[in-house]
């Protein structure tokens, strides 16, 4: 009866590290779908039959000499935490992506912070595991204190970036004085408590240590200002696979080292992309925006904007050969995609000639943009990304800005104490004439003034995105039906 208790023990397992290699392969396959726009569908679906059988097998391997009230709470937590998970993904907006996934990563940081204190306790409270780790034991202390430094740091970073995204807290950077030195010297900090625990661990070195990561993830990711929010958003994505790594050692879990390790070099090289694209120092940006000083006074006098109304807007449209469409976030939050190809229809209908220029941190998150155009079926070949298109713009009659504002600020490139100096931007001021649709005359999401507005050939066109394009195109049918 032991032997085939035992045996039916080590297949389980062998099941289960099976199971765990196809799901390793699952997840590679399903970042090598997501990596291009034909393929992403394909990928999500690997992921989920991937995630889908590393559950059932940890669920199995964790259940195995489990005690009945265990299983039920187990399989409570998975039917509950499933339940949540698929309501919010079911009712979440596009525009609020990036901090449902800032607050997805602040869960992943919580749990490694629990494992990591529940790995310190399991051992510590049982001599009889002491023995049985000998000389390892070390470097489980190791494991313990890492992966608690990890995962607070992604706990309470995660959190901050959730608030600011959500607009819950300004998201202009925190200018601590000293706050180089404060990050450097928390890290110096880690490393000497670090040693010493190994040594001689302790429950208050480890209190210290859970509170010291707490205060540096908060203080990291608060330092960084709007603008570079989406590295901050990447760069706390590699952390979480980081912090699940660090798990996966103190579990003994191959899977979740496998998949805290893909998570984590994925999301860090993805960070590097766009810290390229955005001409950001990468070490910066990871170090809680080291070496970025205070901007200077924003109290700059523009002088005055001018106004256009829509008649007017679609009275210059057809008047012009060349037009260039830039979208941002505004055309999200107005849902005016589908006007805006409407226009475009009817604009490539009279002769002119119509084409997109796409930022790449327009609107909240990474390809937002592609994917509502490609929603309202805006033809592939005219949707250019901004290195093709940016060129152009001396040659454009029009330029259309629906809804963007940092992805066409001049000051990026003109003011070089702009807290978004530096990073390229739509160079939309170089065309014949400028219009601006936005509700107002707020800054974006960095919260710096856009010169743009009060250049000679820009005129405002106020009010919501979508009412407004709808406007225009009523006008351009209007004139159709006259003519
Ligand atoms: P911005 O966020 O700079 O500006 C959007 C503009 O849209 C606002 O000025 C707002 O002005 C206007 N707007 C809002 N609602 C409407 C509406 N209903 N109708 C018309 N206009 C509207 O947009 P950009 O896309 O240019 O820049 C993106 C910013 O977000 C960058 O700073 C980027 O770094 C950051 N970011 C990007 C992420 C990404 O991965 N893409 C992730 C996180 C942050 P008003 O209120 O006056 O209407």
């Amino acid at each position: 009866m032991t032997d085939s208790l035992v045996i039916a023990s080590i297949d389980w397992h062998s099941v289960a590290t099976a199971s765990y290699i196809v799901a390793a392969l699952l997840f590679i396959l399903s970042l090598a779908g997501l990596s291009r726009h034909e393929s992403a569908r394909q990928g999500v679906a690997f992921g989920i039959a991937g995630m889908a059988i590393a559950l059932a097998a940890t669920i199995g391997v964790a259940t195995e000499h489990a005690e009945a009230v265990a299983v039920v709470l187990l399989v409570a937590a998975v039917a509950i935490g499933a339940t949540i998970g698929l309501w919010r993904a079911r009712v979440v907006e596009m525009t609020g992506m990036p901090e449902l996934i800032a607050l997805l990563h602040s869960f992943v940081g919580l749990a490694a912070v629990l494992v990591g204190w529940n790995g310190y306790f399991s051992v510590e409270d049982n001599a009889g595991q002491t023995e049985v780790l000998g000389s390892l034991l070390d470097i489980h202390h190791a494991e313990v204190f890492i992966g608690i430094f990890i995962g607070a740091v992604t706990f309470t970073g995660s959190i901050v970036a959730y608030l600011k995204l959500s607009a819950r807290i300004r998201s202009a950077p925190l200018m601590l004085p000293g706050k180089n030195y404060i990050n450097v010297g928390a890290l110096g900090l880690f490393v000497v408590l670090t040693v010493i625990f190994v040594i001689s661990p302790s429950l208050p070195l480890l209190i210290a240590v859970t509170v010291l990561a707490l205060a540096l993830g908060w203080h990291l990711v608060a330092s960084i200002g709007g603008g570079d929010m989406p590295v901050v958003v990447s760069m706390l994505n590699s952390y979480s696979g980081w912090a699940a790594a660090a798990s996966g050692f103190l579990l003994n879990n191959d899977l979740l080292i496998v998949t805290g390790a893909l998570v984590g070099s994925s999301g860090a090289y993805l960070s590097y992309i766009m810290c390229q694209a955005m001409n950001r120092s990468f070490i910066s940006v990871i170090a809680g925006g080291f070496g970025i000083e205070a901007p200077a006074s924003a109290d700059t006098d523009y002088g005055e904007h001018r106004e256009i109304d829509a008649a007017s807007a679609a009275e210059l449209l057809t008047g012009a050969s060349t037009v260039i469409i830039t979208p941002g976030y505004g055309m999200a939050v107005a849902q005016a995609q589908y006007p805006v190809a409407e226009l475009t229809r009817q604009l490539r209908d009279r002769g002119i000639e119509v084409r997109f220029g796409v930022h790449p941190v327009a609107g909240r998150l990474p390809g937002h943009m592609n994917v509502l155009l490609a929603e309202a079926k805006v033809p592939y070949d005219i949707v250019l990304e901004m290195d093709e298109i940016n060129d152009d713009f001396g040659e454009t009659d029009v330029v259309l800005v629906i809804g963007a504002n940092d992805t066409v600020n001049p000051a990026a490139t003109e003011d070089p104490t702009s807290p978004i100096a530096g990073m390229p931007v739509l160079k939309v001021w170089e065309a014949s004439n400028v219009i601006v649709f936005k509700r107002s005359m707020a800054s974006g999401y960095a919260g710096v003034q856009n010169p743009l507005f009060f250049r000679e050939n820009t005129q405002m066109l106020f009010g919501d995105a979508k009412a407004k394009v709808d406007e225009i195109v009523g006008a351009l049918a209007a004139d159709r039906v006259t003519a």
